[in-house]
């Protein structure tokens, strides 16, 4: 199938992670590039500068200029201008931008600026390197995902990065996101796709705000591609992050079956064709079956590029 056309919904560092498996995978069956629709719920103002961080780390994990010992932002980065901007008093002490990062930052904040769409802009940051995949965000509007807690309500940046999730959340909310629309190009891709991928990314608040783009949704049950989501859940735990908080928040158990189910079939209204499972999760295989999903039992340890190429082989061959 040289012609196959792969879109992926993916949230940022397991979204990155498993987007450079999607580029083997095809490039090895000469397959034309994928289309990978980014969250933007994680975006935020800071310092009058728009981070987007799920968009920059699959951006600089593509390019291979991430820092993956730390796990966030550019390798080999500073953070002289941080400092200064905490001795201003500037932005979020618990935050640090880097140097090279603030660079990124910048450009897009001023093509934002000078009137361009948050498409136009992703595009032209994705021309910089040679990335092998098609980037959009999920929407051109500012939906910005909040955290309704105890401790009240607040950026989901602020709940995630100086909370550490701690504060139990009540909800996740995208205010102003019943408006917005999927960002030009979107339903096309998924309308001409032959298959979609919903990367292991976090069920709740990285593919969330994508589902939650009105139209998105629709566009899934509409396309005749099969839709074959990779849990992110490995005997029953998150791999890293803090996805189970999400999870229990919306009363879904971090388990493999669960989150499918989350998902839901898509003979029953739902999403999923197929569902890629850990083979520590073999056990619960009926019970997606059960669900009307199609239960794919793999490794799911994306430990390097050429592991989340054999996870991507696993789901298009679902
Ligand atoms: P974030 O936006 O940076 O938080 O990243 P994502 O939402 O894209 O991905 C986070 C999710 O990736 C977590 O829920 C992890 O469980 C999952 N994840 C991370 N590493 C792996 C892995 O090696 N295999 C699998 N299957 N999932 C992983
Ligand atoms: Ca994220």
């Amino acid at each position: 199938m040289a012609s196959l056309r792969v879109v992926v919904l993916a949230g940022g560092v397991g979204g990155a992670k498993f987007t450079l498996g999607v580029r083997e995978a095809l490039a090895r069956r000469g397959a034309p590039p994928a289309t990978v629709v980014v969250n933007t719920g994680d975006d935020l103002w800071l310092s009058g500068v728009r981070l987007q961080p799920d968009v920059d780390s699959i951006l600089y994990a593509l390019a291979g200029v991430n820092d993956t010992a730390r796990g966030w932002g550019r390798a080999g980065d500073t953070e002289r201008v941080n400092d200064e901007l905490q001795a201003w008093g500037a932005g979020w002490p618990w935050f640090t931008l880097g140097d090279l990062d603030l660079g990124t930052h910048l450009a897009r904040t001023g093509w934002l600026r000078e009137g361009a769409s948050v498409t136009e802009v992703v595009a032209r940051l994705s021309r910089r390197w040679p990335i092998g995949v098609r980037l959009l965000p999920m929407t051109d509007s500012e939906v910005d995902t909040h955290v309704v807690t105890d401790a009240g309500r607040m950026h989901f940046q602020e709940w995630w990065t100086r909370h550490r999730a701690a504060p139990a959340p009540r909800a996740f909310e995208n205010p102003g996101i019943e408006a917005a629309v999927p960002a030009p190009g979107v339903r096309e891709a998924i309308a001409e796709a032959d298959v979609v991928l919903l990367a292991p990314s976090n069920p709740v608040v990285s593919i969330g705000p994508i589902l939650a783009v009105p139209g998105v949704r629709d566009a899934l049950r509409a396309t005749p591609a099969r839709v074959v989501g990779v849990s992110g859940i490995i005997g029953g735990a998150v791999v890293r992050g803090m996805a189970d908080v999400c999870l229990a928040a919306i009363g879904v158990p971090t388990t493999a079956a669960a989150v499918a189910g989350h998902y839901g079939a898509r003979a029953a209204g739902g999403l999923l064709d197929a569902w890629v499972m850990a083979e520590e999760d073999a056990a619960l295989a009926p019970e997606v079956a059960a669900l009307g999903v199609r239960p794919v039992v793999s490794p799911l340890w994306m430990t390097d590029a050429a592991a989340s190429a054999a996870i991507v082989d696993a789901a298009l061959e679902a």
